[in-house]
């Protein structure tokens, strides 16, 4: 059941695809992968990118994909589907979350994976992209199970990943736990232990302080950010947001500690909905109990889609792929739309967000406080030195503000939208990279 290598795979451009295709008959729902390349293709015209250039890096190096074989708990023998795709290394190692959900596809995977790319040179740190994922329900699977499909895919890729290679951390579904089983996994192979084979890591682990909350933080950060240019106060502010685990649930309790008013959350079985403002940290005790926002008594219940149409300022997609798409994008009242997600906005959707006057802050610069934190963890692991949270932060918002301040000024200077401009920035960086390279043969 060894690796089946893809290696550069022949990803065609999209015939038909334009971004200017929005809310026709004609339109379908682009995959991830998709979307990626179209805002890509999009980003490369502007750059005047060397065709040979826009084709390698609209490519993924590697392409991994295994069948992983599970004794489950019943005794009987069942393979799982797992993906691992490093979409680039000029800048240095791969860094990418893990996934697990019952629809991953690798489709899906190739697009976050180049995604990665763009994000860690949006921020400036020195990785490449890269994302994995297994088809599986973790919602029907115990502990145990979990952590046999988990050590089973570790050991399935181990030979491509590592401090130097390939940094795995969580993404939907895994959490803290997960990364501990990889990282063990990892060292008992390598014969030592290698904190920084993987970040958002326990503590005790070698994990960085303030890991757990960077992506919400970061969130909150260039949200910020955009309420300065709009000269807007927090408190005049109120925010929904979709998805209430680990990105959702800490920009909940954060931006409710700075004073923003949080009038909706929603997560995969309903939303709430309270105009006067949820009371958060009451919310987020029953959660821990109930396992879900629905059934709080604090507000009122909503469809999970629906509150996205809610009249606010920030609305903040923190759960899924494509849930603005051109159906309902013309529908979205928000002045400023912060993905915590990632790829939460379909390429088509794009336009007509700009046309409404919506300010995107996009997903590869929104959401890259986890993985600044991550780079923060990777640097403390291979130091063996641990910083305080309060030096984490800072360097976090330094980084975070820093690059909301380059894509709103490129998007100026080019006259491009902060999706396109955040793009343009990164893409412009990685080739600037591949360049002083140059290509080994
Ligand atoms: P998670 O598994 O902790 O939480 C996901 C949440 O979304 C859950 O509350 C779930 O119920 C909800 N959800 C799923 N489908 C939904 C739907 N259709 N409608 C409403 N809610 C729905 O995942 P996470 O780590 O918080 O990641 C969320 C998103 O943020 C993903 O797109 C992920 O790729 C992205 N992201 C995560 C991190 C990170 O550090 N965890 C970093 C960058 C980006």
């Amino acid at each position: 059941m060894g690796p089946l290598l893809l290696a550069c795979g022949d990803h065609k451009p999209l015939a038909g695809v334009t971004m200017g295709t929005t809310g026709t008959e004609a339109e379908k729902e682009l995959s991830v992968y998709e979307c990626m390349a179209a805002r890509f293709d999009v980003a490369a015209r502007q750059l005047q990118l060397d065709p040979g250039l826009t084709k390698y890096l609209r490519t993924p190096n590697r392409e991994i994909v295994v069948h992983i074989p599970v004794i489950l708990d019943t005794g009987q023998l069942e393979v799982f589907d797992g993906f691992r795709v490093q979409h680039n290394i000029a800048r240095g190692p791969c860094k990418g979350g893990i996934r697990f959900a019952p629809n991953v596809t690798l489709d899906e995977i190739r697009g976050l994976a180049a995604e990665m790319t763009w994000k860690c040179a949006v921020v400036n740190i020195p990785f490449g992209g890269a994302k994995g994922g297994i088809i599986c329900d973790p919602q029907k699977l115990s502990l145990g199970e979990l952590e046999r499909i988990t050590r089973r895919y570790t050991a399935e890729i181990l030979d491509y990943i590592g401090p130097e290679r390939d940094v795995p951390a969580p993404d939907m579904n895994t959490n803290e736990q997960t990364m501990a089983w990889i990282m063990d996994t990892y060292s008992m192979h390598v014969r030592h232990t290698v904190t920084a084979s993987v970040t958002g890591k326990p503590l005790d682990l070698g994990g960085s302080r303030g890991r757990r909350e960077a992506t919400g933080r970061g969130c909150m950060i260039v949200t910020d950010q955009a309420l300065k240019r709009f000269g807007r106060q927090r408190q005049q502010t109120r925010v929904i947001i979709q998805g209430f685990g680990n990105v959702g649930s800490q920009a909940a309790r954060l931006m409710h500690e700075a004073v923003y008013k949080i009038i909706g959350v929603s997560d995969i079985l309903g939303g709430l909905f309270n105009a006067q403002g949820l009371d958060i940290p009451t919310l987020a005790e029953y959660v821990k109990e109930a396992k879900t926002v629905k059934g709080f008594k604090g507000g009122e219940s909503i469809d999970n889609m629906e509150i996205l149409e809610q009249d606010c300022e920030v609305l903040l997609p923190a759960a899924t792929e494509s849930v603005i798409t051109s159906k309902n994008a013309h529908k979205i009242k928000a002045r400023i739309l912060t993905e915590g997600a990632n790829s939460p906005t379909s390429a088509p959707a794009d336009d007509i967000l700009f046309e409404r006057g919506v300010f995107v802050i996009p997903d590869i610069l929104a959401n890259a406080g986890g993985v600044t934190v991550s780079y923060f963890e990777w640097v403390q692991d291979r130091q063996g030195y641990f910083w305080p949270e309060g030096m984490v932060n800072e360097r976090l918002k330094h980084i975070m503000v820093s690059a909301f301040n380059d894509v709103v000024r490129y998007g100026e200077k080019h006259n491009v939208n902060n999706r396109i401009a955040a793009y343009m920035l990164a893409i412009d960086r990685v080739a600037f990279t591949v360049k002083l390279r140059g290509i080994y043969a």
